[in-house]
């Protein structure tokens, strides 16, 4: 007789699988799911070694995974000033003086997570207010999007934005409207100017930061994540957490399109690689975000009509990128916010499936904030799937006033895109929004902007499950609690299906276990 490694008995389990779902125990095998029943049921896999775990009427689900997460930013942004909280210029201030009096000297000074439409004053922030408590340290502060960036002037003069500075393609470098002057705001690709300036982490701080924001993600419930890198160096960090056991969480690792010939070159497909790590698509940026009004909209902006946001690239020049990773069979994450991106996105995909209708694919959308009824029909007709963000939906409360009452209706349009039949997988966009799948959960539920858009419980728990297994190809082994699936689950401190929507957020993750192993247990007697 064959005994389980573990059994979990005494359960409420909502095991996502239609034909069975509910049960009270599960049994593990190795890394896999080897028996879904009643506890009745589940004795025989019960033998002298098996550890059983009571669960004492709590709640399990698959565990959950994060379809867009920037894992490296997340760790880093961990050890930066937190602006999120931040009302006023003034408490930009004092946060910055008290980070400047213990930064060593003339070392960067990085902050995150501020929006001008928080902030008392209402305006974006100046060089000049960062000057005033930083003289002599260059500052370099994102927005909470990641498109927009303000600095002060010795960062501005340590990167030779001047006067008459120039900014490269796809980016804006704001000047005062009288003097010319540069006020310290830069846009999407010209933030690259600043980027290349910021010291790169050593290996030990990079891998420090990615060990962190992982163990973050256990915490938080997940299980998977699609892993957006943005250099060489991470692919190197999962590697080396892998070899020394300090992986906790399985990884699919969505590469940035700059590195397109290096994987065609090699012939690396999606997919590659096994439970733990494997290449996922490629990440393509079509457009910005709505909160900096850099988002390509069909038409302009309603509180800034003098602009539509900006396409970072020509038709030809994405039709062209998306053709050659769908040729070479690499999946397609392209991220597009604006309605007119959206649509170049699938323009370029139409015609890359024309061209090769038998490569199998499961091409998405990231973002797809500003929709229609005619973009959700076209999605659907291509059979591509959207990431969305549910926690936008609260944190983008100025939607009305960016894109007015009539396009508003349309933007994370969760329950249509459902009822369209369009795919959609939940992800965080972390550090961007917080990275709790619960808060995700709660956002697309308890949905308070367009109400009619908010969606069930479990529709909301699909889209953290059994959508994400799907939107990397991986539905057979994850996603679900099945015989013969990995045994990744979460332990829940209530049913979310059993609070009230508003509570949803006040669920605590009390377990998170791995491949059968118990990577994170709140309660230190829990995890033995
Ligand atoms: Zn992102």
């Amino acid at each position: 007789m064959i005994y389980a490694d573990m059994v979990l008995v005494n359960g409420n389990i909502l095991t996502m699988n239609p034909s069975k779902p509910l049960a009270q125990a599960i049994a593990v095998k190795d890394d896999k799911i080897v028996e879904v029943s009643t506890d009745a049921e589940i004795r025989p896999w019960i033998g002298k070694h098996t550890k059983i775990l009571d669960l004492k009427k709590r709640t399990v689900v698959p565990g959950l995974i994060d379809t867009h997460i920037h894992i490296e930013e997340f760790g880093r942004t961990m050890a930066e000033i937190n602006l999120r909280d931040v009302r006023s210029i003034k408490e930009m201030q004092e946060k910055l003086k008290k980070c400047v009096q213990r930064a060593p000297k003339e070392s960067w000074v990085l902050g995150h997570g501020w929006d001008q439409d928080r902030l008392k004053e209402k305006r974006y922030p100046t060089r000049w207010d960062l000057d005033k408590f930083s003289p002599n340290n260059p500052v370099l502060f994102t927005r909470v999007c990641g498109h927009v960036c303000v600095l002060n002037s010795k960062a501005l003069e340590l990167i030779g934005v001047t006067r008459e500075a120039v900014p490269p393609f796809g980016g804006q470098i704001d000047k005062d409207a009288k003097t010319s002057e540069p006020t310290g705001i830069l846009r999407e690709n010209a933030m690259d100017l600043a980027w290349k300036a910021v010291p790169e982490p050593s290996e030990e701080e990079l891998t420090k930061a990615c060990g962190l924001a992982c163990q973050k993600a256990v915490e938080s419930g997940l299980t998977s994540v699609h892993w957006l890198i943005s250099s060489q160096a991470e692919i190197l960090v999962i590697q080396k957490l892998r070899a020394e056991n300090r992986l906790p969480i399985r990884v699919y690792i969505m590469i940035p399109v700059d590195f397109l010939n290096h994987l065609t070159d090699l012939g690396l497909r999606t997919g590659f690689g096994d439970d733990m790590v494997k290449i996922g698509g490629v990440k393509i940026l079509a457009d910005g975000s709505l909160g900096a009004r850099t988002a390509a909209l069909a038409e302009p902006y309603d509180d800034d009509p003098s602009t539509k946001g900006m396409s970072l690239y020509s038709q030809e020049q994405l039709d062209a990128l998306v053709a050659k990773a769908h040729k070479a069979g690499l999946q397609l994450a392209i991220h597009a916010i604006g309605d007119q991106a959206v649509g170049m996105v699938l323009t370029a995909l139409e015609k890359a499936l024309k061209k090769e209708p038998k490569r199998r694919y499961r091409h998405r959308v990231e973002h797809a904030s500003v929709l229609n009824e005619r973009l959700i029909q076209r999605m659907k007709k291509l059979g591509v799937m959207a990431t969305v963000q549910p926690h936008f939906v609260i944190s983008d409360f100025w939607v009305v006033d960016r894109v007015g009452l009539k396009r508003a209706r349309w933007v994370y349009p969760f329950k249509t895109l459902i009822q369209k039949s369009v795919l959609i997988a939940g992800s965080s966009d972390c550090p961007v929004e917080p990275i709790s799948p619960l808060l995700g959960i709660y956002a697309a539920v308890a949905r308070k902007a367009f109400a009619d858009e908010g969606i069930s419980v479990d529709e909301a728990l699909c889209l953290y499950t059994v959508n994400a297994a799907y939107a990397s190809f991986e539905e057979n082994i994850k996603g679900s609690i099945e015989v013969g699936k990995l045994a990744d689950f979460v332990v829940l401190s209530h049913d979310p299906c059993k609070v009230l929507p508003d509570k949803i957020r006040d669920i605590e993750v009390e377990m998170t276990i791995v491949g059968g192993k118990m990577m994170y247990a709140k309660s230190p007697m829990e995890k033995a």
